[in-house]
């Protein structure tokens, strides 16, 4: 039975006063609901890294975990301004998001650069997130499967089965990012049909294990009937995670699944 997992990605938003005043709200929210019973869902939040050390406190006792939103490719030196691995997984980090579509477009990461944020993150047990997904005119041009087999192809052709055992992909339109478009369930079905088709030309067992999420304007009406197809092992949510009442019927929405 593969992982259900709910992600919340909270970019660039929050400080201090906020993130206590969530984890107070969610964590009363999630222990009502019971969701951090539930054996099968695993729920991570991912705050900027400054405050991951302070989630890391706030989670304790849960079984939340935290995520760093980016890496470095580089092990340590001198690149000011970079958080490597390790120092993520000090601050108590079990996850990290690669290739992020914001990290693609607005800071031209490439396909390579991604492989070696990977690399860095393996190497210190910390479990990926890969984010993949094709802008509105390559779906437009037909190109959207394409472009995506491309991005998975770069890391699941790089690297064995055994590396990439605890690695999750995310599929996220990035027409669908923050836009409050969403790709139709039959939309998202189809391209993560694809991506564990394109995982399973490397490994059966690696596709048939392997957590596929999808992002894109996720909400509270739409996470149901997203999460009902057969290949959406849950989500990763961009604003509806700065909401506790949203992200938490999310998470209620994926156990039912
Ligand atoms: C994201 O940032 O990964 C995301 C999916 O954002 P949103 O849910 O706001 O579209």
């Amino acid at each position: 039975m593969r992982r259900k997992i709910i992600a919340g990605n909270w970019k660039m938003n929050g400080s201090l006063d906020f993130m206590q005043d969530f984890m107070a709200d969610f964590k009363k929210v999630a222990a009502e609901k019971a969701l951090l019973d539930a054996s099968n869902l695993q729920i991570i939040l991912s705050p900027p890294s400054v405050f991951l050390h302070k989630m890391k406190l706030l989670v304790s006792e849960s079984n939340i975990d935290i995520a760093a939103q980016n890496v470095s490719s580089y092990e340590s030196g001198a690149y000011t301004g970079e958080v490597s691995s390790s120092m993520l997984l000090d601050t108590g980090c079990k996850w990290c998001l690669v290739g992020h579509s914001e990290r693609r477009t607005l800071f031209s990461e490439t396909d390579n650069e991604i492989v070696e944020k990977v690399e860095q993150l393996l190497k210190n047990n910390i479990q990926p997130i890969l984010c993949v997904g094709e802008t509105l005119k390559e779906r437009e041009n037909g190109q959207a499967n394409t472009v995506v087999e491309h991005q998975v192809e770069a890391v699941f052709g790089y690297f064995d089965e055994q590396a990439l055992s605890n690695l999750v992909v995310a599929y996220e339109p990035v027409w669908a990012i923050g836009t409050g478009k969403t790709a139709s369930p039959e939309q998202a079905q189809e391209m993560h049909k694809n991506i564990r088709s394109r995982v399973a030309e490397h490994s059966s067992s690696l596709a048939e294990s392997l957590s596929i999420l999808y992002g894109g304007s996720v909400n509270a009406s739409n996470a149901q009937s997203l999460f009902a197809q057969k290949d959406i092992d849950g989500g990763l949510v961009g604003g509806a995670s700065l909401k506790v009442d949203e992200f938490s019927l999310i998470c209620e929405q994926v156990i039912n699944f």
